[in-house]
């Protein structure tokens, strides 16, 4: 690596490329999109898989990417993704890849995608009622998810994790059923705490279920203890009932890890993003377009990162919602 890595002014150095892939989606979850979608990025606007795969490429041979996850909007509807997967997996160094899925078409796309050298993947499944299902993504596709997450274990994508975002009185009582469903199918459960990236903006601390609120509950039916050193992972583990299980729980909200954080953003229309709550971003489409060379988009990108704030602030009063949703953001 020439030139140096994605260092921080706080000496923080991020290894960690999340890249939003579309900003579209087949689900319309509440606490993310409204039930009539968004105003989608112009096409001419999005990233080719040949301008994806050099900006990644750029990450991974100049700046020290050693992770890269693919994510949206759903990622699983870009028809290019497993040839980019591919041109990634050979990469030197190769990274490890991963990616975040809400689950409807994994299983129709985890042989080409395994195939391509995916890794590992994150399912999304909040609920394992149909009916609250359909009320929480818009849509009754619950089959498909439970079918997708069936592949990914036969393609060999394990540790095969599901992240679930609980909703005060919508989902809140389904910890415990979440968790048991995910030991008896060898899933490692994560949950999320709900962030204010709702496109609608209906957020609110108050009604948020926090970490403290999920561990209360899960401990009504399970042990739960807890795994020394997160490190740069966002999420805190625990062994169930003195394992080999394991549960995460991702309090983003209300016990931040951003002293730690390693990531890096590139969302689906080449903008390079600090962090998740940026009211700011870098862009280095227009770069690319413009014939730079890649010493010059590392180096647009390494001005990006050494601006990253120091927290997100997002349990401070202060605190204002980013422009852009999660779905366009890439969580
Ligand atoms: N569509 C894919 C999926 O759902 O997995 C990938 C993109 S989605 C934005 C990535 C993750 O962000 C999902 O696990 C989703 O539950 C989570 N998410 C979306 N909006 C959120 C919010 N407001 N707070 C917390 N997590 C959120
Ligand atoms: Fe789509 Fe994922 Fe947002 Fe749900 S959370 S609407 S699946 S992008």
């Amino acid at each position: 690596m020439t030139g140096g890595g994605l260092v921080d002014r706080y000496g923080r150095v991020a290894t960690d490329l999340r890249v939003s892939v579309t900003d579209r989606c087949n689900l319309r979850c509440v606490y993310c999109m409204p039930a009539e979608g968004l105003a989608w990025l112009p096409r001419n606007e999005v990233l080719t898989d040949a301008e994806l795969v050099r900006v990644i490429r750029v990450g991974v041979e100049l700046l020290g990417i050693r992770e890269v996850r693919f994510t949206g909007g759903e990622p699983l509807i870009r028809p290019g993704l497993a040839s980019v997967i591919a041109e990634v997996a050979a990469l030197t160094p190769r990274p490890d890849i991963a990616v975040t899925t809400n689950g409807l078409t994994l299983a129709r796309h985890a042989g080409a995608l395994t195939a391509a050298g995916l890794n590992r993947v994150n399912v999304s499944l909040d609920t394992l009622r149909r009916d609250r299902f359909r009320e929480l993504t818009r849509r009754d596709r619950l089959d498909d998810v439970l079918v997708g997450l069936r592949a990914a274990v036969a393609h060999g994508l394990t540790p095969v994790k599901v992240n679930a975002v609980l909703m005060r009185g919508v989902n809140d009582d389904e910890a415990c059923d979440l968790l048991s469903f995910c030991l008896d199918q060898g899933y490692e459960l994560r949950f999320i705490e709900q962030m204010p990236l709702d496109a609608d903006r209906r957020w609110s601390r108050a009604d948020m279920v926090t970490a403290d609120e999920i561990f209360a509950s899960l401990r009504t039916r399970f042990t739960l203890t807890p795994l020394p050193g997160r490190g740069a992972s966002p999420a805190e583990h625990f062994l169930v009932g003195g394992g080999p299980a394991r549960v995460g729980v991702i309090a983003s909200v209300t016990r931040p890890f951003c002293g730690d954080c390693d990531r890096t953003r590139l969302t689906a229309d080449g903008q390079i993003r600090s962090c998740l709550f940026s009211r700011t971003e870098d862009d280095l489409r227009t770069l690319l377009r413009s014939g730079a060379p890649d010493s010059e988009l590392a180096q647009a990108w390494r001005g990006a990162m050494t601006a990253k704030p120091a927290g997100h602030g997002v349990d401070d009063p202060t605190f204002i919602q980013p422009p852009r949703p999660m779905s366009a953001i890439g969580g």
